[in-house]
């Protein structure tokens, strides 16, 4: 608890519906604690009827910015003054920063996948990945990755009401960046297997592999994963997937998500309060 807390210190918030179950202000506020310096984070229910009060609030209170989750991430784009290019791109934003009362709206979550991967020591530029999803974590890191300049992505995602949105992503990525971006319905296996064999890394981004399908890969055949490519998957509960475990008996360097999940935290600090969060300190009190 911080017993220093005085009339100096600045709230960060944290607005999504349902929150209370949110690991994050656990996390910021030990890292705040760690780096001493003055700013408290809190999690507020903020559903989408809410919102528009919420931001007036925020402005009106002088916050330092607000985390935003589901379902607000599309919805508060509108009430910003500006927005990252890649949230132009997303058309989502997680990370509201003010300055001097100029919102500013961010996208972290690809931003925490590659700096991941490089981190990592993997080299993805200038290269081609395959991107399994079409939700909000991989319309993050496809835009993020097209930003960052990889070469190309080959997005497959199951035909529901994702689809037609990552087709729409990936329309923007290829008429503002130099990335070729595809979308393939992920029933063309074969097509899965030729573009996995052309690209250096491979990244899960469905909620297939956590509760409620744990257990479950959309990679089932190990002969699609040779050994010099990278497996990388969001998921971070449990810590290994099955798709992970699949590439790790393949050969295959493996990621889990809480690479992203922390560096994505690092880069809402780093907007926040202009400091670098201590990333192995957190692990370690995260567990
Ligand atoms: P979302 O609901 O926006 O998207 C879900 C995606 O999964 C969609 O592409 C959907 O088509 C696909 N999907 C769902 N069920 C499927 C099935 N049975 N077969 C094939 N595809 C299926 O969710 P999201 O926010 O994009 O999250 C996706 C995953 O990424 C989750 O596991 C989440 O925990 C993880 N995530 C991790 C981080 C991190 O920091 N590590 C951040 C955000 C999300």
């Amino acid at each position: 608890m911080r017993a220093n807390i005085d009339g100096h210190f600045l709230l960060i918030g944290l607005m999504a519906y349902p929150i209370r179950h949110s690991l994050s202000p656990k996390m910021q506020n030990i890292i705040y604690s760690k780096l001493d310096v003055p700013y408290v984070y809190l999690a507020f229910e903020v559903t989408q009827e809410k919102l528009p009060d919420a931001i007036k609030g925020l402005r009106a209170l002088g916050l330092r910015g607000s985390a935003v989750s589901m379902p607000n991430k599309q919805l508060v784009c509108q009430y910003l003054d500006k927005l990252t290019p890649a949230v132009e791109l997303i058309g989502a934003c997680n990370t509201i920063s003010n300055d001097d009362g100029v919102l500013t709206g961010y996208n972290t979550d690809g931003m925490g996948y590659m700096r991941s991967l490089k981190e990592a020591g993997v080299d993805i530029i200038g290269k081609k990945m395959t991107l399994l999803g079409g939700g909000g974590a991989a319309s993050a890191i496809a835009v993020q990755a097209a930003l960052d300049g990889v070469k190309a992505i080959s997005i497959f995602n199951q035909k529901d009401e994702c689809f037609d949105k990552i087709v729409e992503i990936a329309k923007r990525i290829n008429e503002k960046t130099d990335c070729k971006a595809t979308v393939y319905d992920l029933d063309d296996q074969a097509k899965l297997r030729q573009e996995i064999a052309e690209s250096a890394v491979l990244c899960n981004a469905t909620g297939v592999g956590m509760k409620p399908l744990e257990g479950q890969s959309l990679i089932t055949d190990p002969s699609m994963l040779r050994k010099d490519l990278v497996v990388t998957d969001c998921i971070y509960s449990p810590r290994k997937t099955k798709l992970l475990e699949i590439a790790e008996a393949q050969g295959c360097k493996t990621l889990n998500g809480i690479g992203m999940m922390l560096w994505q935290g690092h880069a809402q600090i780093k907007i926040w309060t202009g400091q670098d969060a201590p990333i192995d300190y957190v692990k370690e009190k995260m567990g």
